[in-house]
């Protein structure tokens, strides 16, 4: 990741927030996001009709479905996100929120959707990764989350993510380093 991505992300999560109308350490939804933009989302399930009159057999959809968590597909002048709608809604807001990152940093498709693993690919995967989690929980969030001193499955919920994806933001958005620092402050 380039110099200074983290804290670019970090300033897009709370901008789009103060634009949805959302506090910086608010919930914020990955579907109501890709609205913001207009970038239409379909689930897997709405494909399987299709699917099945073309022969696709249900053991390749399961492949698929363990393979594939979401994608972008060129829409129109713009990009629509294919997502996989069977598995857990807080995965689903990590893919989808994976996705929208690739929109919004303007990633090309042709870059994205190569099977070949190249250096400029993997870049543009660290980032949408990255932005991906920041929008989900950004640093404010995050820091909300151990001043309240929720625990792992109350934030978790809070914020629609998983326990994981909770533990990693505290951690690499530097707040439980901002935290510690803070209460060994107040203790004086
Ligand atoms: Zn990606």
């Amino acid at each position: 990741m380039q110099r200074g991505f983290k804290s670019y992300a970090e300033g897009l999560a709370v901008e789009v927030r103060r634009e949805m109308g959302i506090p910086a350490h608010g919930r914020l939804c990955a579907f109501e996001l890709t609205k913001f933009p207009g970038i239409p989302t379909l689930g897997f399930s709405k494909l399987i009709p299709a699917a099945k009159e073309f022969g696709v057999t249900a053991g390749q959809l399961k492949a698929l479905e363990k393979e594939v968590h979401g994608l972008c597909i060129p829409f129109g002048p713009g990009r629509a996100i294919l997502y996989n709608d069977n598995n857990l809604p807080a995965r689903q807001q990590s893919d989808v929120a994976h996705e929208a990152s690739h929109v919004l940093l303007r990633h090309p498709l042709a870059d994205i959707v190569s099977g070949a693993v190249t250096q400029r690919s993997k870049e543009l995967e660290d980032e949408a990764a990255h932005l991906g989690g920041t929008l989900l929980l950004p640093l404010p969030a995050a820091l909300h989350v151990l001043a309240q001193g929720m625990s792992l499955g109350a934030a978790a919920e809070e914020y629609g993510i998983s326990t994981e994806m909770v533990t990693y933001r505290c951690n690499v958005s530097g707040a439980r380093l901002i935290h510690g620092r803070r209460r060994s402050a107040a203790r004086g």
